[in-house]
């Protein structure tokens, strides 16, 4: 037979399949299994839990169009302005005019392309690391890197406060895991007397926490590493781009550059793009592409959203002033709210929470600055332990638009007769 020649149909048919009947023997008197999802809802809408998507009608940016207004944006983690930035756009289309759409595996079978290698060396570079991976997401960054590093005969301590992903990526690890309460120092280095009962230990946070703005106490992180021969794992998702001299993050801010540790991160904040990463040395990113799942099993990441975050990278370096711009909107929303009396979380980055007294106020409030023109959400409980609005500053809000949360804020009647 000709290689060219059409195989008889019959010869690649599938077995006949049984087609799905309708249930109907009970169906009067018994309950659905899947009854229990509308109770479920119920009790989410009771306790103010409840939440729903929004559309964005608009590009990103400082101001966007939710349900056909205008608001201005202070819900965005594009700290720097990037996501919509002209040269990340056309680095995302040139790579998809010659790299497709696509890519087609994971990194160790068909996904691997010269662009990815550009990016792990140029995140690399950034962070002043031997070696970077870059992964799908910052989630399944955490997921990996943590059931990676560590498994049943070991121990994690972990902030109480650490994002959902790292929370999620220790519980797959199989460790103990022991939380310490929020950047506290004296309570983690308590935690420690049971580092002797494991084999490997990690201590993990977050390096700028996602829904409070303030720092993980990192030198102190590290000197307790070195003293009870412990890994140290912190998550830069907010801080890179963002925080030190260069933009590489905490680390950079802390002075601890070089350092030995797991720096984790994403690129889909201040970089602009979709993705996540791990930087460290050249050993541990080696082990990782042996041995984290999430890397291994899950298809590269496509080539505009490699190429648009190597733009990024590229221009928080070569422009420091989108930087010095976002902390200048940062100290002049700070300050304002601080005049008007306001009880904020305590932040040392452009995450700024406003505290109040339960999710309804939150909600109301939220909802309140919607129809002045504002978005800024409302953050509750399960998310966090308290419930708060938060606002995100970027280096494109005019500093009039920060006046015009201010103004809102106050009409609203908030501030210290609250
Ligand atoms: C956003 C975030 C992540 C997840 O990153 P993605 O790339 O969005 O999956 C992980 N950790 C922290 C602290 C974050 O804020």
């Amino acid at each position: 037979m000709k290689a060219t020649q059409a195989l008889p149909l019959q010869a690649i048919r599938l077995r006949p399949l049984s087609p799905c009947l309708e249930f109907t023997g009970y169906a009067a008197v018994m309950a659905s299994a899947y009854d229990w999802l509308a109770h479920s809802l119920e009790t989410l809408h009771q306790a103010h839990w409840y939440r729903s998507v929004q559309a964005v009608t608009s590009g990103p940016g400082p101001v966007i169009q939710i349900d056909g207004r205008w608001l201005i944006n202070f819900a965005s983690n594009d700290y720097l302005g990037l996501a919509g930035d002209r040269r990340l756009i056309e680095a995302a289309v040139a790579a998809i005019r010659t790299w497709g759409t696509g890519s087609t595996g994971s990194r160790l079978l068909s996904g691997h392309r010269p662009l990815h290698q550009d990016l792990e060396t140029q995140i690399a570079a950034l962070k002043q690391t031997e070696a970077a991976i870059a992964f799908s997401s910052g989630y399944l960054a955490n997921l990996g890197t943590i059931a990676a590093l560590v498994g049943q005969r070991d121990l994690i301590l972990a902030d109480r406060y650490n994002h959902a992903s790292l929370k999620q990526g220790a519980k797959l690890s199989g460790a103990r895991v022991i939380e310490y309460e929020h950047n506290n120092v004296l309570d983690l280095r308590e935690k420690l007397q049971h580092r002797k009962r494991y084999r490997r230990c990690l201590i993990v946070s977050d390096s700028v926490f996602s829904m409070d703005g303030d720092l993980c106490p990192l030198p102190e992180l590290l000197a307790l590493g070195d003293t009870w021969n412990c890994m140290v794992l912190v998550d830069e998702a907010h801080a890179t781009g963002v925080l030190g001299a260069t933009g590489a993050g905490c680390v950079e801010a802390f002075g601890c550059t070089g350092r030995e540790l797991v720096q984790v991160g994403t690129l889909s904040k201040a970089l602009g793009s979709l993705g996540g990463y791990v930087a460290g040395s050249a050993k541990l990113i080696d082990y990782l592409r042996n041995r984290a799942s999430s890397w291994i099993y899950t298809t590269a990441l496509s080539p505009a959203d490699t190429a648009a975050a190597l733009a990024g990278i590229l221009l928080v370096q070569a422009e420091p002033e989108r930087r010095e711009k976002l902390w200048q909107n940062t100290t002049r929303l700070k300050a304002q709210l601080l005049d008007l009396g306001a009880d904020l979380l305590p932040s040392e980055s452009p995450i700024i929470g406003l505290k109040l007294p339960n999710p309804e106020r939150a909600l109301q409030l939220s909802q309140t600055l919607k129809l002045a023109g504002i978005f800024a959400p409302a953050i509750r409980p399960p998310t966090v332990p308290t419930s708060r609005l938060r606002f995100s500053v970027m280096a494109t809000h005019e500093p009039d638009r920060i006046d015009r949360l201010i103004a809102v804020l106050k009409a609203a009647k908030f501030g210290v007769a609250e």
